[in-house]
């Protein structure tokens, strides 16, 4: 293979991301039945993420001596301080994430940039920063989006899926000056492989494949990002990818990833760096 644009010659960027959103994703979707305080066990899916799955992937990441990125709801890091202290302490980056992983971050620019400020607060608690990178879980205002996307601390967004390589985003035809990481939904653990009865998840398209099935899907996005010199970060959660069956497959993914000198695998923040200070080259 001929030289790449990354870092070392990689031909393709990887980030390897983890949504940790605990019961969060489930607490706003329960919300809307009556009697779901009762619904523990759907909360309970989600809990195993900060509480086990967690643990699990960062053991696998310390063994292959790889980086990745958190993005954590601002209340599940409240909660589950320890986990995230565990996270940065193994060098991993921590992104933005929503506070309550809402559906909705209101109805105007202020409500919109309170909830992206109340989660900062939070991390600059427990880590002393600010995340740099947001994965927004809703869609944002266009005067939202122009604050954010272009306020000093922002360094990157991955959040949109329309184009596969990093670039700035444009907003009303002019570039932000956050990069786009692209986060592709190939490459979401939830699409592939969960199934929950009720609240009905994926909503009207229950589908568990193979494992090794989706051990391949992935390997095949990631052959593709080396093919055209792409950029890719995956949307695992612990909760689905730190199950024990499902953390096997990402053991799998992990060693195709760290044999490939064409893949460079870091955080996102590594990524949007890189593109900035030598995307002039490509
Ligand atoms: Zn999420």
């Amino acid at each position: 293979m001929t030289k790449g644009f990354w870092k070392d010659g990689a031909r393709a960027a990887f980030a390897l991301c983890f949504d940790m959103d605990g019961d969060t994703i489930w607490m706003n979707k329960i919300q809307r039945y009556p009697g779901w305080e009762n619904m523990l066990k759907s909360r309970s899916v989600g809990s195993y993420g900060p509480r086990k799955g967690v643990d699990r992937i960062l053991r696998i990441l310390k063994k292959y001596d790889l980086k990745a990125t958190f993005f954590v709801p601002g209340s599940i890091a409240e909660r589950y301080t320890p986990e995230v202290e565990r996270i940065l302490a193994d060098g991993h980056e921590l992104g933005h994430h929503g506070y309550l992983h809402e559906d909705s971050y209101g109805d105007t620019v202020d409500e919109q940039m309170a909830v992206i400020e109340r989660s900062q607060k939070v991390f600059e608690k427990i880590s002393g920063k600010r995340a740099v990178g947001f994965r927004c879980t809703s869609s944002l205002l266009t005067d939202t989006k122009k604050l954010l996307y272009n306020d000093e601390n922002t360094l990157y967004i991955s959040s949109d899926i329309d184009d596969e390589k990093p670039g700035f985003e444009d907003i009303d035809g002019v570039l932000t000056t956050a990069v786009r990481v692209p986060c592709r939904q190939e490459l979401d653990d939830y699409i592939q492989t969960v199934y929950n009865h009720f609240p009905p998840i994926p909503t009207g398209l229950p589908a568990v494949m193979s494992y090794e099935d989706v051990l391949q899907n992935f390997i095949r996005e990631l052959e593709g990002a080396i093919r055209y010199g792409n950029s890719v970060s995956t949307a695992f959660h612990p909760q689905i990818s730190g199950t024990p069956g499902k953390s096997v497959m990402l053991e799998k993914l992990i060693e195709y990833v760290t044999t490939n000198p064409d893949i460079w695998c870091v955080p996102c923040e590594d990524i949007a760096r890189w593109w900035l200070s030598h995307r002039k080259e490509a």
